[in-house]
């Protein structure tokens, strides 16, 4: 009776193991697809050099982000394509590491009748994206996965003017090294949320895929000096305009 007992005891015991560890593997797959996405403080991302990107490693070639979007050559979404996010209003388990907010279980985006959990968002100074040729001084990434591992990323550029509450919230974060709650998450997305869209892929190694892009068509605003603070903190990071290879740009309008 004994001997069954233990090796019942050892069954579960294994079975806990295994599926201990099998939530782990889950996890380590999430997180390496959005890990590129993040942060440039992590030991790895500090070896990225955005001044020698040619080195960078690439698993794909041909559907590669950012890219410059020519506004007289995007077609008309025809399906209804409407985004609508439900983001937590004040993001408290946000892990701040300045360059990117980790978040957990703060909202999602509701894209075309879609829905995508809010992995993390971070910033890119200058923008990644350029329209028509320009550069704005910042742009926003909201990192989105879908319960089959899909991620969606919708793009944000900031134009210099008035100040951002909730961008300054991150700067007080960096620059006091607190994990102080993002109140403010909705300053950094327009209201009117008319987007251009396309397929591309992460903008940091490695460089996977198959992410749909949602670039805003209209912007925010962060102050002079909030920008300078950024780019004291960050310096560039923001990856070269890639090659479109024949993709189409498709224009959503509000
Ligand atoms: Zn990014």
């Amino acid at each position: 009776m004994k001997k069954v007992r233990t090796s019942i005891s050892l069954c579960i015991a294994a079975t806990i193991l295994l599926s201990s560890c099998a939530v782990k593997t889950e996890n380590k797959e999430m997180k390496s697809s959005t890990q590129a996405e993040t942060s440039l403080k992590t030991a790895k991302e500090e070896a990225l050099d955005y001044n020698n990107q040619g080195a960078w490693k690439q698993v794909s070639g041909e559907m590669q982000s950012p890219i410059n979007i020519k506004t007289s050559k995007v077609e008309n979404l025809e399906d209804d394509g409407k985004i609508e996010t439900y983001y937590d209003q004040s993001i408290t388990k946000a892990e701040n590491n300045g360059h990117s907010i980790q978040v957990g279980d703060s909202g999602y985006a509701q894209i075309n009748g879609r829905s995508f959990a809010l992995v993390q968002f971070h910033f890119h100074a200058q923008s990644e994206h350029t329209i028509d040729g320009k550069h704005f001084p910042l742009e926003v990434h909201f990192v989105n996965q879908a319960q089959d591992g899909r991620l969606a990323v919708i793009a944000v550029f900031f134009e210099e003017g008035e100040e951002n509450k909730g961008f300054q919230e991150v700067l007080d974060d960096v620059n006091n090294n607190s994990n102080n709650p993002i109140t403010n998450i909705n300053t950094m997305i327009p209201q009117n949320m008319s987007y251009y869209h396309y397929i591309g892929s992460l903008t940091t190694p490695p460089l996977t895929e198959n992410v749909e892009w949602y670039i805003m068509k209209n912007t925010v605003t962060a102050s002079k000096e909030q920008i300078t603070q950024f780019k004291k903190l960050y310096r560039h990071n923001n990856r070269k305009i890639q090659a479109l290879n024949g993709r189409s740009v498709l224009l959503h309008n509000e």
